[in-house]
């Protein structure tokens, strides 16, 4: 039987929409009805924001994870004469990830929430848009796999993975027999880091800072969760070991520079001495739009970099003494099974607990280290062995931050 070709606008799904990705993402869309169209919308509990993009978009779902959320959401649609449906909780979320009229599903979930979900789409064989790092942190093996068997694409939206990627020979897959970067020439990775809202505060200082002050990233707009991750340098972290899943290759492959501008988006260095960078301004929409046309380029709505403005590109050592949180994540990285996971979900509950104002932001790294510690680490080779390392970091987790474990 020959392959049925889509005709017509490809389908999208996304998850996490009422988000800062999703709501970049649903900005790119609308800039090209005629080559996209919006199959599914997502969200935990933003029933006003779900519902406003409804009727911009017209998806034929709607999934809100909270069963409350959901049933707040049927009357309105109908109220406005919409056909959608609504659906609920992670069965939902499945359910559209593998929708056969949607080619394509950004997943913008944020924590590991967006596993199930992503996993869902991997199995359905679609073309991944990722942007939850976390699901491939947790699950590297089991989701890369799932790509691999079920013929999925995969394709970074991370800005820094999104611009390795753009960065290594044409042709390379993250998911179909990826080849070993040495045999294409790669010394190693260089990802780039903004440094934070921190990156030069003296470590006395690091105690009393406030999560208002941690979520003001100097040169993203980003989910609060994310915001304090770069802040810690926790997202640098995670993000060397998903480089480690996306482009196969080991932690010491890595090398993090900090570069303040977050202009130059990372960079591969090859054994002939060239170092190809991909450079832009800081906004998601890029690498949304490069990741949704690949292996075309579309129109992003981004403006076009302007190098007189931006004048200097500085860099410069990662202080790992200040950001404990990169080494945990090197160190988790590089044992490997279950570790990853731990960490994540580890730094999920520090980075709640944080924004919660029931501890600091210097305890962050103080509960992942002795969640760690305290754990055992398994192979990881199912998802109910990284689904149960989850749940058994987090409920150690919550108790060293109520004081219940010293
Ligand atoms: P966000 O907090 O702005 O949005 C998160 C989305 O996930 C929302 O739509 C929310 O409704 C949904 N969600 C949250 N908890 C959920 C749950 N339990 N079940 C179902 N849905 C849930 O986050 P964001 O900044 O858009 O980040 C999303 C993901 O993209 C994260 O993994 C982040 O690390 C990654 N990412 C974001 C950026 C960025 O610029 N924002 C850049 C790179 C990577
Ligand atoms: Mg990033």
């Amino acid at each position: 039987m020959m392959a049925v070709i889509p005709t017509g606008p490809i389908g999208v799904t996304i998850l996490g929409a009422t988000g800062s990705i999703g709501v970049s993402t649903l900005d790119v869309i609308a800039r090209h009805p005629d080559r996209y169209r919006v199959v599914a919308l997502t969200a935990n509990t933003q029933v006003d924001r779900l519902f406003e993009q409804c009727r911009a978009f017209a998806p034929e779902y709607v999934v809100l994870a909270d069963t409350h959320a959901a049933e707040q959401m049927q009357p309105r649609l109908r109220a406005a004469g919409l056909e959608t449906t609504v659906l609920s909780g992670v069965d939902g979320l499945e359910t559209v990830a593998a929708l056969k009229q949607a080619q394509q599903v950004m997943a913008a979930i944020v924590g590991a929430a967006g596993l199930r979900p992503t996993m869902a789409a991997a199995q359905a064989g679609k073309r991944i848009l990722l942007a939850n790092k976390e699901a491939l942190v947790m699950s590297g093996k089991i989701l890369m796999d799932a790509v691999r068997e079920n013929a999925a694409e995969l394709l970074p939206i991370d800005s820094e993975h999104n611009a390795i990627f753009q960065s290594l020979p044409g042709g390379y897959s993250c998911a179909q027999a990826p080849r070993e970067l040495q045999a294409m020439g790669v010394q190693k990775i260089l990802l780039t880091a903004s440094g934070g809202p921190f990156r030069t505060m003296d470590k006395t200082r690091l105690e009393s800072v406030t999560p208002e002050q941690a979520c003001a990233h100097p040169n993203w707009r980003m989910g609060q969760k994310i915001s304090v991750d770069s802040a810690t340098m926790m997202n640098k972290g995670l993000e060397v070991i998903e480089a480690c899943w996306l482009f196969n290759t080991r932690p010491e492959q890595i090398q993090v520079v900090i570069h303040p501008q977050s202009i130059v988006h990372s960079m591969v260095s090859y054994n002939d001495g060239s170092v190809l960078a991909q450079l832009g301004n800081p906004d998601m929409r890029t690498p949304i739009a490069h990741a949704m046309a690949w292996p075309e380029r579309m129109a992003s709505g981004v403006a076009a970099l302007d190098l007189f403005d931006v004048a200097q590109l500085d860099f410069e050592k990662p202080d790992t003494e200040r950001f404990p949180c990169l080494q945990l994540a090197y160190t988790a990285g590089e044992t490997g099974g279950t570790g990853p996971a731990i960490l994540n979900a580890a730094n999920e509950v520090a980075v709640q607990s944080f924004l919660d104002k029931k501890m600091s932001f210097t305890d962050i790294p103080r509960i992942i280290s002795r969640t760690m510690e305290q754990t055992t680490i398994e192979n990881g080779e199912t998802l109910e062995t990284i689904l149960a390392a989850d749940y058994a970091a987090r409920e150690m987790a919550r108790a060293l931050v109520s004081g219940n474990l010293k």
